[in-house]
């Protein structure tokens, strides 16, 4: 068992609202300056990778400073074990930024005249999505402001396009994950038949007031039909979703326990937790609003831990909005997707740096870490990581693989381990810089002397067609 949805006060139904503030604020209340043994014990919980508690959470959240370090450190421990040390790459890809919300933080609201509205056009999607894969890249999540024009027939429009893309040597992109306003449960259905991977959506903030103060006008205006899009997603079979919380809008603490109330919300009405938690911080942008509750470093990657500990099943993105030296310490404490070589101008990635697109003013926030997918597979490589661009379970109709890969024994070392060699290898041999590619061999090297001896006998074998030539080879 990992997990075991909680009664909460407001009963967990399909389509309805499930945050009670009061109930959150009174656990935070009641559980903050936990003791150590009391941290200790909701520890001892997560390490057994049982999904915690509103109440066990509130403990962490509200740990004493000196305490911290006995979460963090458990939190790198979870990790360790249960993913060991992959770290999923991906790109964002801004399709268009036209948008008839006002949220506060966000350059692309509608009554920001400095923002230069843009969409992708079919053809620049392709050369996009060309330069992309000439990067190495084979996961994108498409990115769309909420508008009429993005309807959900554009948007499965724009995700069968992508798939569509091909280039040389092995150039195809095979998971397209999506990032779009709420829709109906039958527009659900119309995106899901395009082949989506991950639907994904962020509440924002899950504080009705800070919502309210955030979210002026426009369709988004209704937190509770932002609350409840995932629901219709599940309605409309779509069961692989991303929750998020953008950290910055109300305290970071009662945004935690709204992500892991959701995550409540979604196990007890439908038996499937979300596959990803996102928790960007707001960014520099042309804002009408500032941040009310900025959120420091320290207490940044300490959210990143609890969560980690909270819902041990979730990957936990983090993307370029963070500088590099905040990521490299938050994928030790959790995180287990990154972006990379990330540009969010739209249609950046087909121009060279300074030409016009870069200059257009069409970007929704200033990023901090300009990598280069290379840049980022050299680092992560050099750090002990194992940079994976696998996208085998969804191909193979292996839905729900975050739960798999906590209750079947042994598939990590069956499935993801070789997958995410065999993948890093297709890497090397078609795009890395020559330094790179000498360091990542070394990892795979690396990689396969911990695999059990005939999942390395295997996955050696097809490495060996991966440098004859052949691609997209996984179990
Ligand atoms: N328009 C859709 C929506 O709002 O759900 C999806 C796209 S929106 C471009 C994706 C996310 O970017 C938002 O959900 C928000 O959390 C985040 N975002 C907006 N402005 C930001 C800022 N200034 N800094 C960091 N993240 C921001
Ligand atoms: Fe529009 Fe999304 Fe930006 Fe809000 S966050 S203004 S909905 S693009």
């Amino acid at each position: 068992m990992i997990f075991r949805p909680q009664t909460c006060r407001l009963p967990d139904r399909p389509g309805e609202s499930f945050i009670d503030e009061e109930e959150i604020e009174s656990l935070l209340a009641e559980q903050a300056g936990a003791s150590a043994a009391e941290v200790d014990r909701v520890i001892g919980w997560a390490m057994r990778r049982e999904r915690l508690s509103l109440a066990q959470t509130a403990v962490l959240l509200g740990a004493p400073g000196e305490v911290r370090g006995r979460v963090i450190e458990a939190a790198e421990r979870l990790k360790r074990e249960v993913y060991g040390n992959r770290i999923v790459l991906f790109a964002p890809l801004y399709v268009g930024n036209r948008c008839t919300n006002r949220c506060a933080y966000c350059s692309f609201r509608a009554d920001n005249a400095e923002t230069v509205r843009k969409t992708l056009s079919r053809s620049e999607i392709v050369r996009e999505v060309e330069a992309l894969e000439r990067a190495g890249h084979k996961r994108l999540i498409l990115v769309y402001g909420e508008h009429p024009a993005y309807s959900p027939a554009y948007i499965a429009d724009t995700v069968r396009t992508t798939y569509g893309v091909r280039t040389e040597p092995g150039g195809e992109i095979r998971r397209v994950n999506i990032n779009a306003a709420p829709l109906t449960v039958e527009g659900f259905r119309t995106v899901r038949e395009a082949g989506i991977g991950t639907y994904q959506i962020f509440q924002e903030t899950y504080h009705r007031g800070a919502y309210r103060h955030y979210h002026p006008g426009g369709r988004k205006a209704d937190y509770d039909w932002r609350l409840t899009a995932l629901d219709r997603a599940m309605e409309a079979g779509i069961d692989d979703v991303g929750l998020g919380a953008l950290l910055g809008l109300h305290d970071w603490r009662f945004e935690v326990m709204g992500l892991v109330r959701h995550t409540n919300h979604l196990e007890a009405c439908f038996g499937v937790g979300p596959h990803t938690i996102s928790f960007p911080r707001i960014k520099e942008s042309s804002a009408s609003l500032p941040a009310a509750s900025p959120v420091g470093d320290e207490d940044f990657t300490y959210a990143i831990a609890v969560l980690r500990l909270a819902v041990p099943y979730a990957g936990l993105i983090l993307t370029a909005r963070e500088p590099a030296e905040v990521r490299d310490a938050a994928i030790r404490c959790g995180v287990s997707q990154i972006d990379g070589g990330t540009r969010l101008e739209i249609g950046s990635y087909a121009a060279s740096p300074d030409t016009e697109a870069e200059r257009l003013g069409s970007r929704q926030f200033a990023i901090n870490d300009s990598r280069s997918l290379d840049e980022i597979v050299g680092r992560l490589t050099a750090d002990g990581y194992l940079p994976s661009f696998c996208t085998a379970c969804y191909r193979r109709g292996r839905t729900g693989e975050h739960f798999m890969e906590f209750s079947v024994p042994g598939f990590i070392k069956r499935f993801c381990g070789p997958n995410a060699i065999l993948t890093l290898a297709e890497y090397l041999a078609d795009y890395a810089s020559p330094a790179v590619a000498a360091q990542g061999w070394a990892a795979v090297e690396r990689a396969l002397a911990e695999l059990p001896p005939e999942a390395a006998a295997q996955t050696r074998e097809r490495l060996e067609r991966i440098r004859s030539g052949q691609r997209d080879l996984y179990f």
